[in-house]
């Protein structure tokens, strides 16, 4: 897989671990949009000469394979710049619409911050509480219960950005059913791993971005059901969304152009189209997680967070007596790339006592000898740590007694 990479052969000693905040492109999809710029490029739906056409068929093209992806029809899939884009979109528009003061938002404690804060700031305009599932030390969720006739909107990680929990979507999804509370799916952290599909999981959205799929950044996708986003309002006005447009008023497109003003991301979606592409061949190299995790639970003071059985390939740890920040730092000199920080999650990390960890994902680039030296790199660097960590408190405990 590696090969397909051309990042890796301009930088073959590069271990990159870092696909949770985004993938490396292929050079199918370097290809894809290189050929949409050089040699088809127009703007789509609003000409008759045949470039733009053509321009149109491709971009319509790409809807059509981001709704076999998904397992959905065209109409129901929105291009957006991610998947943050598309959980806004859904707060402002559904939220504002459907829910009413008083409502529940029901989302959880392993959130990534996109699917937090537009609910926070859906609840404050509504006037609509926001509750939180709460989830176990093990990193999986405690939801049985939590839904009552008083939720009407449930948003949660399909797979979880930090301890990588794969939750039980479908499962949830015919609870809030029952009580009749609709159901957004961040799949940000799932669509580049696990099939997806949408009737399946039973949700009534599912989102996710192009970027972490192997495909260009400025592109998402945000699945909606079809009778939900025709009763829908639009968030942007201008460009193709409009039907007529009158100086007191303007009529809108149905779906999905209602909600695609201005001109469309049109060379991304069609690059992602090849991404999804390579992602439905290739999904089945995607098999790190059991070795890495293996290797990692044998460093004696190193931490896993987030050990539920299913995961995607996520790996989050802390060190005893290494700050995550230093851990990443050692590493880059390693040429190891990991992620150290809040990790987008600061209500997560909270809930495991931290403020801060580290972060290793895999990727279809990554091989087991990647992962071999990750882990006797990440064994130098504990091994050394507990001894600064012996040798300090042996310090202080001289000084004390002096
Ligand atoms: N949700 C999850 C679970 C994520 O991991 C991410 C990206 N780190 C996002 C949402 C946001 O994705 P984007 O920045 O592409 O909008």
């Amino acid at each position: 897989m590696r090969d397909e990479f051309p990042i890796f052969r301009n930088h073959p000693e590069w271990i990159y671990l870092d696909s949770a905040a985004t993938a490396h492109k292929p050079q199918c999809v370097i290809d894809a949009l290189a050929k949409f710029y050089a040699e088809d490029y127009a703007t789509v739906h609003r000409a008759v000469y045949r470039p733009s056409l053509k321009a149109t068929e491709q971009y319509n093209e790409a809807r059509a394979t981001a709704a076999r992806f998904v397992h959905a029809t065209a109409e129901e899939i929105i291009f957006t710049r991610g998947t943050t884009d598309a959980i806004n979109l859904v707060a402002q528009s559904y939220g504002r619409t459907f829910l009413k003061p008083g409502d529940e938002i029901l989302i959880s404690e392993m959130e990534h911050h996109s699917n937090i804060v537009p609910w926070q700031m859906a609840a404050k305009y509504i006037g609509a509480h926001l509750r939180y599932i709460p989830m176990n030390d093990q990193g999986i969720l405690e939801w049985k219960g939590r839904i009552t006739p008083k939720t009407k909107l449930v948003s949660l990680a399909h797979v979880s950005n930090v301890t990588g929990t794969i939750n039980p979507i479908a499962e949830i999804g015919k609870a809030a059913h029952a009580v009749g509370a609709k159901l957004l799916v961040d799949g940000a952290q799932a669509a580049p791993h696990l099939k997806i599909d949408v009737q399946e999981l039973q949700c009534d959205f599912y989102a996710f971005s192009g970027h972490k799929c192997y495909g260009p950044t400025g592109i998402g996708v945000l699945y909606g059901k079809k009778a939900l986003l025709e009763a829908m309002p639009p968030v942007q006005g201008g460009g193709d969304m409009i039907e007529r447009v009158e100086l007191e008023n303007t009529t809108y497109q149905p779906p999905p152009l209602r909600f695609e003003a201005g001109t469309p991301i049109i060379g991304p979606a069609i690059a992602l189209k090849e991404a999804l592409e390579f992602i439905e061949r290739h999904r089945e190299a995607d098999f790190l997680l059991p070795y890495a995790t293996e290797r990692l639970q044998a460093i004696p003071s190193l931490r896993i967070i987030g050990t539920a059985p299913h995961k995607g390939p996520i790996l989050t740890f802390d060190i005893e007596g290494i700050h995550p920040l230093d851990i990443a730092t050692l590493l880059d000199l390693k040429n190891i790339a990991i992620r150290s920080g809040h990790l987008c999650a600061q209500p997560l990390l909270r809930k495991f006592g931290l403020t801060a960890a580290a972060r290793a994902s895999f990727g279809l680039y990554n091989t087991r000898e990647e992962v071999d030296q990750f882990a006797d790199a990440l064994t130098e660097i504990a091994i050394k740590s507990s001894r600064d960590v012996r040798v300090s408190s042996r310090c202080s405990h001289k000084q004390e007694q002096r």
